[in-house]
């Protein structure tokens, strides 16, 4: 499964994931009401779109339950509602995600400084519905925009657009996690680092004789050049 990140206004969004071949679109906006106590998880999808609620109810309910607020579930919107062009307008599955309230200073808080949670909950929801090579299209909502429409206000300060491009950055990161290769760890013929690196693995025996070993070919290599 792979994660790519979709930026700018609604058309070239929505083109650009058609011509990507995306299996799913998320849409991640964070909800808001003049009501400061409400707060709670909803998705939103096409009337027509079963496949897409099957997924939607998924994600809804493993956020509610990782946040502890109530879950309104999946509602599908008919034409003419607002939202309804956008769940409509590409060719795969696609879910407005709706984790929570901003407007709430506890679902602020969450888009401040608990977004793993918000991550976790589309993580799992994905590793169950979502073959192996597909491609997941994230778009966060506001983020980037031509008009300048960051979204709703959060509470305390800071806006959605900000919050939705930091959950899709981070679902990035957690997602397309680079490979690392344990060759990379003796590659760097500083000292210093070498140190440091000796200081870190402390009593590691097998990594520090391993660091001896190069420093040991470096030295007979020098004393071969200026002998
Ligand atoms: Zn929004």
């Amino acid at each position: 499964m792979q994660i790519k990140l979709y930026y700018g206004d609604f058309d070239s969004v929505t083109q650009q994931i058609s011509n990507d071949n995306a299996a799913i679109r998320i849409d991640i906006h964070f909800n808001a009401s003049e009501n400061i106590e409400d707060n709670y998880s909803m998705c939103l999808v096409r009337d027509t779109a079963e496949y897409s609620q099957h997924i939607a109810d998924t994600l809804v309910f493993e956020t509610a339950n990782k946040l502890g607020i109530e879950n309104r579930g999946t509602v599908k919107l008919s034409r003419g509602e607002r939202g309804h062009i956008l769940v409509r307008s590409t060719k795969c599955p696609t879910i407005l995600y709706e984790p929570c309230f901003v407007s709430n200073p506890d679902g602020a808080n969450v888009a401040k400084n608990h977004r793993n949670l918000l991550s976790d909950a589309l993580i799992a929801t994905l590793k169950k519905h979502m073959a192996d090579g597909s491609l997941v299209a994230i778009v966060p909502g506001h983020a980037h925009k031509q008009t300048n429409d960051m979204g709703a206000n959060v509470h305390g300060g800071g806006s959605e657009g900000q919050y939705t491009e930091l959950l899709a950055k981070e679902l990035e990161t957690k997602i397309n996690e680079p490979v690392v290769h344990t060759k990379e760890m003796i590659q760097v013929p500083d000292i210093r680092f070498t140190l440091n690196k000796m200081k870190q693995v402390g009593t590691d025996s097998f990594v520090i004789t391993h660091w001896l070993l190069v420093w040991f070919v470096v030295l007979i290599i020098l004393r071969k050049i200026y002998r």
